[in-house]
């Protein structure tokens, strides 16, 4: 299966040789005079070391997600968010003119790291119903000519979730033509397991984790990408030397520790009680004319004029997210369920508005 990950990779990115940075190269022990740093930290530095390059990829790190994502540390790939991973993916993988899928509406950046990059997008968009979005019948059919297939689940900005039977299909269908890659970044909110669970089954499998949402370091930047060893050697061909700022790593150590875990696994559960509260009190109001629940820690909704209440809310000091332009999503309004107040400010808003 190696070989042909290999086979699969851009040719240019097939005959690299990655960049060997001197952090990389030598252990940071000893008299280091091989990276051109200044031997005196800056008045500025914090005692975080900064005058020294970071560890490209902190072995301590990648033991904790390893823990965390109940995964082997040797299919993990440490990124400045997944936003890197997604783009590394697409660099990595498609040739100008190739096809990568996106299933709209989605995350923006599947298709804009796809057009920088001169490939084609295909879409297999979701299938609206009252109460929730579903994959189309077509999904594997249009994956099935695509280097790169983007999944998301929970999706951004629907929050449905998708089949483990579904995730299969695609993957068996890329099988030694691509990959399949599930975008997880709400999975933590989700009442269900992460599809990493797949990853001996399906080893064209790809599964993308961030700490940005559910552990609440999106000012952190990091995410993972999560694959088979093979996948993972040819992105470190093309990442930057260092991409992961030592305050980065820092605040994330600190973030994954039992204790850290278990305070945030009570701020899920708690986010999670105050959108089964906002869900209801959006359910009894008339100017939502469409709700989608899902399973993240948002709420999409359709009103009469999105527009006016994007502005309107503005104008009341809340900010929401129109999503009227993505395919589908006409008049439609994405809510992140924020802090019991904010939430409570917001239905109390909701309560006189009319369009
Ligand atoms: C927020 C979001 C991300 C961004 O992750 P970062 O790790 O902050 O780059 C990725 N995918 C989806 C679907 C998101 O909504």
């Amino acid at each position: 299966m190696n070989a042909s990950f290999e086979a699969l990779a851009r040719p240019e990115i097939r005959s690299l040789t990655p960049y060997a940075s001197a952090r990389a190269l030598a252990d940071s022990a000893g008299i280091l005079l091989n990276a051109n740093e200044n031997p005196f930290p800056s008045p500025g530095d914090p005692g975080l070391g900064l005058n020294r390059y970071p560890d490209p990829q902190p072995t301590a790190l990648l033991d904790r997600l390893a823990d965390l994502y109940r995964v082997a540390r040797e299919r993990l790939l440490v990124t400045r968010g997944s936003d890197e991973g997604i783009d590394l993916l697409v660099r990595t993988f498609c040739a100008p003119g190739e096809a990568v899928l996106t299933v709209p509406p989605c995350f923006g950046m599947y298709a804009l790291s796809a057009r920088v990059q001169g490939a084609r997008v295909i879409e297999a968009p979701l299938v609206e119903h009252a109460d929730r979005f579903e994959a189309p019948d077509d999904l594997v059919e249009r994956a099935r000519d695509c280097k790169l297939a983007f999944l998301c689940s929970p999706n951004n900005p629907t929050g449905n979730v998708l089949t483990e039977a579904t995730v299969r299909e695609v993957g068996r269908a890329l099988d030694g033509r691509g990959l399949v890659v599930v975008d997880e970044a709400y999975v933590e909110f989700q009442h269900g397991d992460s599809f990493t669970t797949l990853l001996d089954e399906l080893p064209n499998l790809v599964v993308l984790r961030t700490l940005s949402k559910a552990h609440a370091l999106a000012g952190c930047r990091l995410g993972t990408v999560i694959a088979d060893p093979a996948v993972i050697g040819l992105l470190k061909r093309i990442i930057a030397p260092y991409p992961l700022p030592t305050p980065t790593v820092e605040a994330a150590l600190a973030a994954l520790t039992p204790e850290a875990l278990a305070t945030q696994a009570r701020r899920i559960a708690e986010i999670d009680q105050q959108k089964q509260r906002l869900v209801e009190a959006l359910r009894s109001l008339d100017s939502i004319r469409a709700m989608w629940p899902g399973e993240a820690n948002f709420v999409l909704v359709r009103v009469a004029d999105a527009a006016r209440l994007i502005d309107d809310a503005a104008a009341a000091g809340i900010r929401l997210r129109n999503q009227s332009a993505q395919p589908g999503l006409d008049h439609c309004v994405r809510i992140t369920v924020g802090a019991p107040d904010e939430n409570r400010a917001l239905i109390a808003f909701l309560e006189t508005w009319t369009p």
